[in-house]
């Protein structure tokens, strides 16, 4: 199996490629050639766990790692998770079920692609023997969860941007306080969408890239939305056969990454519903699905902070198939996007993808009514699947523990959510590094570093 770029500007690569680079050199993003179709092996995946499912799925993208090197890698990815099912589900009620995928040692969903990018990363240092320089921006969860997942991996060095300020102090604290020598967490004055820009500017700059051994951690690699894709897979499985082919799957969306994976597993030919993105205040996505213009305006911060994102980097990827796999049309759309800010489309292909937008009063509204109504805690991302009317069953997916959120849970339902692991982090000192979100300062930092 070979990876082509969004912009259709480089030739295909293989997978090993494809993730070491993470974003393309022509700025594209990577996507399989071609999608394998699922249909042929649904009945044998349906009883797997999540690691041979996992490692079954992969086994179909990642042809040039031998079989039993994946089946480690793999293996390794999902023992710091704390619940035997991996990524559970629980059932609410008849018709509403929530996908757990906080159960990961930063309880985040992020876990789920960094623990298996991390050990991906150390196969491919142990082949090669190159020491790699990951750089990455975060709205919080994806910054931490990169981190935990290269955590002693010996030949890497982890450089992390975050808006200072702006990310949840126990999500900076997941960051700050690793005690590890090869992370470095880089406070940047600026929005996320700041950090993002100049670190793509970084990746631009090849010289650079090829000089440190540059690699990405953002939601744009490949191997993250092929981890993604498996819980969607392991979900439809655990579903009750009754309502499985019925439920849409309601994704609370920044990047897009989360929702791209599901959507692509529909197109692998699995018969899920359909999805439902779900934003908050920061709500670039809601319009284009009910307008059809994809339109920037100023990043508002909220009480889902991991997703108060504009520009959902991952769009292009679900851009690229909705234009019928035409690079050309791409390049058109994202250059005109970035000299005006907007794009018009005169026909967007939803493919049926529906969409709502929830702000924080309506948060913290919905976490109590959850909480009273089921018994059940929602952190405030989560909080945002449970907008609106719903029709038919629904599976919404649960992104990140609300322990991570403790003041507006405490806010919405005067109760405390904690969590052990959270709790060991406020007896450690933070470190952290304060640098200008330019790819000037970024690259001096690393040099020096
Ligand atoms: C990252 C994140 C999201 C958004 O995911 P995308 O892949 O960017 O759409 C939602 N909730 C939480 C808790 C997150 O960490």
């Amino acid at each position: 199996m070979k990876f082509i770029s969004t912009r259709g500007q480089v030739p295909p690569v293989s997978f090993s490629t494809a993730v070491a680079q993470g974003l393309a050199p022509d700025a594209g993003l990577y996507l399989p050639e071609a999608l394998p179709n699922l249909k042929p092996f649904l009945q044998e995946w349906a009883s797997l766990s999540y690691a041979e499912l996992c490692e079954a799925f992969f086994a179909l993208f990642a042809t040039d790692i031998d079989r039993a090197e994946l089946r480690g890698i793999v293996a390794r990815s999902y023992t710091k998770f704390d619940h035997a099912d991996i990524a559970p589900i629980q059932q609410l009620s008849d018709e509403l079920f929530v996908l757990e995928l906080f159960h990961g040692p930063t309880l985040a969903f992020k876990d789920f692609a960094l623990q298996l990018l991390g050990n991906l990363y150390e196969a491919q240092i142990t082949r090669t023997g190159k020491p790699i320089s990951v750089l990455g921006a975060t709205s919080g969860d994806t910054g931490a969860a990169a981190i935990h997942g290269l955590l002693g991996k010996v030949g890497v060095k982890t450089f992390i941007l975050y808006p200072d300020g702006r990310v949840s102090p126990l999500q900076e604290r997941q960051m700050t306080c690793t005690e590890a020598s090869n992370v470095y967490p880089l406070a940047i004055k600026g929005s996320f969408d700041d950090a993002q820009a100049a670190m793509k500017t970084v990746f631009e700059d090849q010289d650079f890239a090829a000089e440190v051994g540059l690699s990405a951690v953002n939601s744009i690699n490949l191997a993250r939305i092929l981890a993604q894709c498996v819980y969607y897979l392991s979900a439809f499985f655990r579903l009750p056969e009754a309502v499985r082919e019925e439920t849409t799957f309601v994704v609370p969306t920044g990047n897009f990454g989360n929702v791209l994976a599901g959507w692509m597993v529909q197109r692998m030919g699995v018969p899920i519903k359909g999805f439902r993105v779900a934003t908050n205040q920061n709500d670039i996505l809601h319009r284009l699905f009910q307008t059809g213009t994809y339109k920037l305006d100023a990043v508002s911060p909220s009480l889902a902070p991991s997703m108060d994102i504009q520009v959902a980097s991952n769009f292009e990827r679900f851009l690229y198939y909705a234009e019928d796999c035409n690079p050309e049309k791409v390049r058109e759309i994202i250059s005109t996007f970035k000299q005006t800010g907007k794009y018009v489309f005169d026909t967007f292909k939803s493919d049926g993808i529906t969409s709502s937008r929830t702000d924080d009063e309506e948060i913290g509204a919905i976490i109590k009514r959850v909480h009273e109504q089921y018994g059940y805690v929602v952190d405030p991302h989560t909080a945002c699947g449970f907008a609106g009317e719903f029709d038919g069953p629904q599976i919404i997916l649960a992104t990140a523990h609300p322990a991570k959120f403790p003041d507006t849970i405490v806010d919405s339902i005067q109760q405390n959510s904690t969590h052990p692991s959270l709790e060991t982090l406020k007896q450690i000192e933070p470190v952290k590094y304060a640098v200008e979100p330019t790819p000037l300062a970024i690259k001096a930092f690393m040099r020096s570093h």
